[in-house]
């Protein structure tokens, strides 16, 4: 797989992820099963306003990123999932580093998207960037994980910590390396 396939898999994998945050909030919370429908006249679910400001960070991250970089970028599509493609195909023309800082901007984006389903355990898949060990969790209070490695920080010290950044970024050179040793 070369960084390109991989730098659209990842755009994938966002996409995927944000369409079902935003299925989530879409769709109204079941009170039970009646076993008959709701009436039509029955008001909706009040809005989940914590998600709408969540996707409407992201999604502007991404078109501030995408307009800056890429000037000459079309206007950003409608639906929020969509400013991935969108992203991936203004940009296509990037390379080596720039490629690589638009990769790890999505792809902790898919961590983030991951956290916000409630979804820690996307954190424990991914080593260690100081000891190399599978032995990091998250910490939702400081938004870092931890390595509870104890030889990773040393007797006494605190515990290594990482923002979502930092994942994203190791994560992204480590793939592009794997693809180069493997041409
Ligand atoms: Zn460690």
């Amino acid at each position: 797989m070369g960084p390109g396939e991989a730098a659209a898999d990842i755009a994938a994998h966002a996409a995927v992820s944000m369409r079902l945050i935003e299925q989530d909030f879409k769709t109204p919370r079941r009170t039970g099963n009646t076993g008959r429908h709701a009436p039509a006249t029955t008001p909706r679910a009040p809005v989940d306003l914590g998600t709408v400001d969540y996707m409407a960070r992201q999604v502007q991250e991404i078109v501030d990123y995408t307009k800056a970089s890429a000037p000459n970028a079309p206007r950003p599509p409608a639906e929020a999932p969509d400013v991935y493609r969108w992203m991936g195909e203004s940009t296509a023309h990037f390379q080596g580093e720039q490629q690589q800082t638009r990769d790890a901007i999505v792809y902790r984006q898919v961590l983030e998207h991951a956290l916000q389903m409630g979804d820690e355990s996307v954190i424990r898949r991914h080593p260690c960037p100081d000891c190399g060990c599978w032995g990091l969790f998250w910490r939702p209070a400081s938004q870092r994980a931890a390595c509870i490695n104890r030889h990773c920080a040393g007797p006494g010290q605190p515990s290594h910590t990482f923002t979502l950044a930092q994942i994203a970024h190791r994560h992204i050179a480590s793939r592009e390396t794997t693809a180069r040793r493997a041409t």
